[in-house]
């Protein structure tokens, strides 16, 4: 029937302008004053996914909360304590970029000795896919996303290309910026400082037990004139760890050596025999 499309339409607005209200009603006085978060000058509007009905936020004048895990272009942390940068210039961000749009150029020493820091760090905004694989990939926490997305720029090369100064931030800024994140990976750096103290401590433990163990067997040894005395005895000969062992190899070389001489005193006495015998019949 004509004008049925009309009335279906004009039905859904009227519903989504009754779910509105109904909605506005449980946020008494309004719902804005509720969810105003203030900063940067500008009210910033909570809009929970659980929210019904529609809410029109006054952008750029009012500015929406976004969501812890938003992303948008990564940015490289510095540490404020140690005062320094997190990066080590180690590239693997820069090697699974998928749209290979960042650059590192590692720092040197006056001797030309590379350092682990970046000199010159870039990533290509432009480019940015925004997928947060460098982060992933990051084995020193030093590259994070950022949730700044108000980049708008009249010229996109060289401004869209972000340098290192332009990148970095104090590690205070991701800290509020991402706080249950920043709360897990603190937790877990914890937990791994208390398990590698506990293995110091119990390799300290164990070896401090061997050392014991060596004194002890040390000391049991049987003094060098106890052994020479032991060693003297026929057949016997005094193992290295002091236990009483069967001679075997030096008491067989000791035989070996008088059955030799043996050989040869007899060698020597059937010699002079014959001498003596030639001397005799030749005399
Ligand atoms: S940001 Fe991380 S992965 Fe990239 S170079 Fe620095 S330390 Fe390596
Ligand atoms: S977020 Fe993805 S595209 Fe952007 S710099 Fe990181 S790895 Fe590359």
């Amino acid at each position: 029937m004509f004008g049925t499309g009309l009335l279906k339409g004009l039905g859904i607005t009227l519903k989504h302008a009754l779910d509105t209200f109904a909605d506005d009603r449980k946020h008494v006085p309004s719902r804005y004053q509720d969810s105003v978060k203030g900063g940067n000058g500008r009210r910033v509007i909570e809009q929970p996914i659980t929210q019904e009905g529609l809410l029109t936020i006054q952008y750029p004048e009012e500015r929406r909360l976004l969501p812890e895990r938003f992303r948008y272009i990564p940015m490289l942390i510095w540490d404020t304590q140690a005062n320094e940068d997190k990066c080590t210039a180690c590239g693997i961000c820069a090697k699974v970029c998928p749209p290979q749009c960042i650059w590192i150029v590692r720092d040197m020493d006056a001797n030309g000795k590379p350092v682990a820091r970046p000199a010159e760090f870039y990533i290509d905004a432009a480019v940015c896919m925004s997928c947060s694989f460098c982060v992933e990939f990051c084995p020193f926490d030093a590259i994070k996303m950022n949730h700044d997305f108000e980049l708008a720029v009249y010229d996109r090369y060289p401004q869209l290309v972000y340098d290192k100064a332009e990148l970095t931030v104090p590690v205070e800024y991701y800290a509020a910026l991402w706080p249950t994140q920043w709360a897990a990976e603190e937790e877990a750096k914890r937990q791994k400082e208390a398990e590698d103290k506990a293995k110091a401590e119990a390799k300290a433990k164990a070896d401090a037990e061997k050392a014991a163990k060596a004194a002890s067997a040390a000391a049991a040894k049987p003094a060098p004139a106890a052994v020479e005395a032991k060693a003297s005895a026929p057949g016997e000969a005094v193992a290295s760890n002091g236990g009483v062992v069967v001679a075997s190899a030096d008491g067989g070389a000791t035989d070996e050596a008088a059955a030799k001489k043996a050989r040869l005193d007899e060698l020597k006495r059937k010699a002079a025999e014959t001498a003596k015998k030639r001397k005799d019949g030749g005399a």
